[in-house]
């Protein structure tokens, strides 16, 4: 069968998925607004835009981020491509000129036979077998056509508290205990903090750093629901305690009473290796949310796995709406791909864009999806976004704590992630190799 298939977006995940379609036989029509409407970041006509840091993340295979990329080069990813040809020194990061960047993958696209690209707005999802890529600036006539489709299952902005590693804790200073000993014993960890430890943390986020705010992140409204920390001890030196510190309810049992203020973590994922601080999202810039939140006792060599951020960003409550292969549950011949799917970052992005398009061809030629193994990056970043066990769902990047841990224990971190690093591309090959899906050696 070879039926066109419409991609909606040419940003980082519209171009790789168009790139996969048109590389196993499809014929693409990609969709990208630029030209005739730009969203409030995008800049240029090019596609492929990286509208604001020019760093991919680390290259080191070592890393969440590296891995990643090593994983993507195995199925021929056209964004390495372009990122090879147009890298710029930058350390252990692999940086890309990008003007020269979006300027390789807009010429791929238009030289490749099978994709034509249109530059329009799309306002209406098609009944045909489409992939929306849209981006988590998606134009406002497509988000609400996407709210139409999705119900309620669509967010505007992305109010996120951070999220440490289970394993980085100080369990000597925290206890399991729900408040008035409603829920599971385990649903949370406390984290307390006396009178002298709560001041000092209050004055520390009251002259702590805030990052910029973009003119179309300014929207304080929005925020008022759930509003930034720093923003709530503006309010008053008690106004946490009242508010995602309150202790009540609560009892230590080292001490037997009720501490002064209590910061809650709330496990973030099915295995509880990731831990959400419940009520602190935050726009404090990330080397002060380290800083400031280090100095609660049980964090203080936390390691965090995603800030907190305060910004636009449209996303699906993916969880509820979307496969682990980035295809919809109500629709066959729908899928969605890049961050509007909830993954965070552009290779992240990307990543799904690959996963999408790869899946998208295979269904249209009678295969079997392709289920990437967890303990690949961009197996654990579509199965966290399609966990249905994930409650208050937020973006998630790439990181090594959305892995299954190793059966061995290996307590050197440096150590622990090569050895990540290693099962995780090494499982990749096996799989894509099984598949008839790989077509690079990940370096
Ligand atoms: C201001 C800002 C700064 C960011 N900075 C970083 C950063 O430094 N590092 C990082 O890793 N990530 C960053 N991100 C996240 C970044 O957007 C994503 O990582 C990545 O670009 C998402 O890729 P995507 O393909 O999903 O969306 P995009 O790359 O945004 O592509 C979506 C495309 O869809 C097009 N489009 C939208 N609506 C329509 C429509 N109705 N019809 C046709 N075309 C349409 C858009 O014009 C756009 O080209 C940032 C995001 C924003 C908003």
């Amino acid at each position: 069968m070879n039926e066109r298939v419409s991609v909606i977006g040419g940003g980082l995940a519209g171009v790789e998925a168009a790139w996969a379609l048109a590389n196993r036989g499809i014929d693409v029509d990609l969709f990208e607004m630029k030209g005739v409407r730009f969203s409030p970041a995008h800049r240029s006509e090019n596609l492929a835009e990286l509208v604001c840091s020019n760093s991919l993340k680390a290259k080191r295979l070592e890393t969440a981020a590296g891995l990643l990329k090593s994983e993507m080069r195995l199925f021929g990813s056209l964004c390495m491509q372009a990122a090879d040809a147009c890298e710029v020194p930058a350390g252990g990061a692999l940086a890309v000129d990008r003007d020269a960047f979006s300027a390789y993958i807009t010429e791929k696209i238009n030289a490749h036979a099978r994709i034509t690209v249109h530059r329009r707005e799309v306002t209406e999802i098609p009944d045909c077998p489409v992939i929306v890529a849209a981006g988590p600036l998606a134009s406002e006539a497509l988000s609400a056509e996407i709210r139409r489709i999705c119900g309620a299952g669509l967010s505007f902005y992305d109010a996120a508290a951070p999220i440490v590693t289970k394993e980085s804790l100080d369990f000597d200073c925290c206890f399991t205990q729900s408040r008035y000993e409603r829920g599971g014993e385990d649903d949370y960890i406390n984290c307390p903090m006396n009178k002298a430890e709560y001041e000092a943390f209050y004055d520390a986020i009251m002259t702590a750093e805030r990052a910029e705010l973009h003119t179309f992140d300014e929207r304080k409204d929005v925020y008022e629901g759930c509003m930034p920390i720093e923003a709530m001890a503006a309010r008053g030196k008690d106004t946490m305690r009242y508010g995602p510190l309150k202790p009540v309810g609560l009892r230590d049992p080292r001490t037997g009473h009720r501490p002064w203020a209590v910061l809650q973590l709330r496990k973030e994922n099915r295995q509880g290796t990731l831990l959400n601080l419940v009520g602190f999202q935050t726009n404090l810039k990330f080397s002060e949310q380290k800083r400031v939140f280090s100095m609660i006792p049980a964090l203080k060599n936390a390691e965090f796995m995603r800030y907190g951020v305060m910004h636009r960003n449209t996303f699906l409550d993916s969880p509820r709406l979307l496969n682990a292969d980035y295809s919809f549950r109500k629709r066959e011949t729908l899928f969605f791909a890049g961050q509007i799917t909830g993954v965070e970052g552009y290779m992240e992005s990307a990543s799904s864009g690959i996963l999408a398009g790869v899946n998208m061809a295979r269904r249209l030629n009678g295969k079997a999806a392709l289920r990437l193994p967890v303990t690949t990056m961009m197996g654990a970043l579509c199965g966290y976004i399609s966990d249905e066990s994930v409650k208050h769902f937020q973006p998630m990047g790439a990181n090594f704590g959305i892995l299954p841990p190793l059966p061995e224990k290996i307590r050197d971190k440096k150590l622990r992630y090569a050895a990540l690093a290693a099962r995780g591309l090494e499982d990749m090959k096996q799989a894509l190799m099984k598949e008839g899906e790989c077509f690079g050696n990940g370096i």
